[in-house]
């Protein structure tokens, strides 16, 4: 195979940086780095692919095709034949239809590295440095040990928390494991005074002499300890820190970091050795989750967020400077995180607005862009390199007013029928049902005898069956204002205008009214049939993505619902570009607002990479140096 010649790239997904927001932040002078990113290139919005949610853009963006074409239609994807409650995974490779714009540079004999980018779950040419994960903000797989974990002494309750066991004073625990079998090591912990005559709790890894003592509210240094795993044993890192201490100094929580080994975060695992000894241990945050449970403040989840951005940044210009990478892509989370969890603070249209505390979810969120914008400053010094840097986002964000479950809707007007029982998910009745939502957001399906594994619609039947569903949302309505609540209903046929086409696409497509969410994983069939869910309400219990129960109210801003295009309150469902480079003219504007096809061509076209062989859409001209 024979290299051909191309300039560096680094593209830095930000996922959900949000047009208004971005922009608000930059006026304001917050974001310096970026600034100077669009000063010595361009920035535009850019819209989405519907539905504008996470693995559908990131393909969008990196293969340059329209979701018809690269076919991944939402995190899980059906195909022909699939049970309609089935789905495949839609950040693998597998799952994708077409070329990736670093399959493309790898046929071409150049160096790529991919750093938690969707598509990328695994190495795919000798030329190629996988780095965790695949992109899915859902969790962790292979690179680590355990997510993030809390523990409590057993008099302490905190949801999901894992309880210490007291021996002679003090408190111990076996810390297993838990994403693959073996044995880790004993963490000991015993409330002292430290020099200074202040409470706090020393911690010993296996007994080992050096002890190492935990102040309240602040993280740990790295730790290491020795796990035995299929007969072999991995150092891998963590931090500790010391919560929940009472004032009695009787009780208190230990935080527990992801807990990662070098040499699982990256393929080949040389390499993650490398960059832990250069840059520290990795960690792949998943921070919503700690946030959530009580176990720790916001603050440390943009803390933890912040730490991986660096990161990442340093990783990416580390390797295109001294390894010879010639495309680096990274995404980083952290973003979404923090909106869909306080969102309600920051925008008078929410429904959480007046119980939240505005100031602190203000400084939480620019916190979170200013994350981004120490990324960009990592890497802007590259462009006096002749590097080009391109910053995308997938989607935006808007606030979340209600939520629909839609096929609750469909359960009332018994197309969906429910085996009998309790159960939790509502168990349904296969040969019995004939149209159902999902996996997908904004697809439903007919259950055609024949198509579906234990489908029973005949086909004459079909069109009357689709015609009732297609009633069915054009008519539902909010009883609060009697608006209809799904703006646009669609048959399979006619979707092409928004980039839907194939097998993949349900046999009806639908889309909200900016605001309202009309998600399957958030709000599921139950037997309650409520089909407006008001979102402040107080419920009981806690339900975590895929276990069948709401959890609507736990995302504070939506999107992907609807209209990518759509504008409500302080939020757009835009995202935004912005490139910069040797070939990247300096600020010229564009007419129109492109959609994120155009990401891969003009990548491509200004820095002489191959185009990956499905690209669709179009590179952005006036962009581009002559
Ligand atoms: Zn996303």
């Amino acid at each position: 195979m024979t290299s051909i010649k191309s300039r560096p790239l680094i593209l830095v997904g930000i996922d959900a940086a949000v047009a208004t927001l971005t922009e608000k932040y930059l006026s304001e002078g917050s974001l310096p780095n970026f600034q100077q990113l669009i000063h010595r290139g361009a920035y535009t919005r850019a819209t989405s692919l519907f539905p504008g949610v996470t693995p559908i853009n990131w393909a969008t963006i990196c293969t340059g095709a329209y979701p018809g074409t690269h076919g991944i239609t939402d995190f899980s994807v059906l195909d022909p034949g699939d049970p309609l409650n089935g789905g495949r995974d839609g950040f693998i490779r597998d799952t994708y239809q077409v070329e990736s714009i670093w399959e493309a540079a790898l046929r071409s004999g150049l160096k790529c590295a991919t750093l938690d980018f969707p598509g990328a779950d695994s190495r795919m040419h000798p030329n190629h440095l996988w780095i965790a994960d695949r992109g899915s903000p859902a969790g962790v797989t292979k690179y680590a040990l355990r997510n993030l974990s809390c523990l409590i002494t057993p008099d302490l309750q905190l949801r999901d928390a894992e309880p210490m066991e007291k021996v002679n004073g003090k408190f111990q625990f076996k810390l297993n494991p838990v994403f693959q079998s073996g044995e880790g090591p004993l963490l000991t912990f015993e409330i002292r005074k430290d020099l200074q005559d202040s409470y706090g709790v020393s911690a010993n890894i296996d007994n080992a002499d050096e002890e190492f003592f935990l102040k309240e509210n602040l993280m740990s240094r790295w730790l290491w300890g020795n796990f035995a795993i299929n007969g072999q044993t991995h150092q891998a890192s963590f931090r500790l820190e010391l919560t929940h201490f009472d004032p009695d100094h009787s009780s208190f929580a230990i935080y527990i970091s992801q807990i990662t080994v070098p040499e699982f975060v990256t393929d080949p695992p040389e390499m993650g050795r490398y960059l832990v000894d250069t840059f520290g241990p990795f960690i792949g945050y998943d921070g919503a989750r700690a946030v959530d449970r009580g176990w720790v403040t916001p603050d440390h989840m943009l803390n933890e967020g912040y730490y991986k951005a660096l990161w990442q940044a340093n990783t990416a210009k580390l390797l295109v400077q001294k390894h010879g990478y010639d495309l680096v892509l990274l995404k980083w989370h952290l973003i979404d995180h923090i909106q869909h969890s306080f969102w309600g603070g920051i925008d008078p249209l929410s429904p959480w607005f007046a119980q939240s505390d505005n100031e602190k979810c203000e400084d939480l969120i620019r916190n979170a862009y200013q994350a981004m914008d120490a990324m960009v400053g990592v890497l802007v010094p590259l462009l006096n390199e002749e590097v080009t840097l391109a910053v995308v986002s997938d989607h935006g964000h808007l606030p979340h007013l209600k939520a629909a479950a839609l096929n609750n809707l469909l359960l009332k007007e018994s197309l969906i029928q429910l085996l009998p029982g309790d159960l939790i998910p509502a168990q349904v009745d296969w040969p019995n049902t004939r149209a159902y939502g999902g996996p997908a957001l904004g697809h439903i399906w007919i259950n055609m005898k024949g198509r579906q594994p234990q489908g029973c619609v005949e086909a004459d039947d079909y069109d009357n069956v689709r015609r009732k569903v297609i009633l069915l949302l054009e008519e539902l309505r909010d009883p609060e204002t009697n608006q209809k609540i799904v703006e646009r209903v669609m048959r399979r046929e006619n979707s092409d205008g928004i980039g839907l086409w194939g097998e993949r696409v349900g046999d009806i497509v639908y889309w909200m009214k900016p605001g309202y969410s009309g998600d399957f994983n958030w709000t599921p069939l139950s037997r309650d049939g409520e089909v407006l869910e008001d979102l402040i309400k107080e419920r009981e219990g806690f339900a975590e993505y895929g276990e069948g129960k709401f959890i609507a109210d736990k995302f504070q801003s939506v999107h992907g619902c609807g209209d990518p295009a759509a504008r409500l309150g302080f939020g757009t469902e835009e995202a935004i570009l912005a490139m910069a480079g040797p070939n990247i003219r300096s600020g010229s504007k564009l007419k129109d607002v492109p959609n994120l096809t155009c990401v891969t061509p003009t990548i491509c076209a200004s820095t002489d990479l191959p185009l990956p062989r499905q690209s669709e859409g179009v590179v952005l001209g006036p962009w581009i140096k002559k």
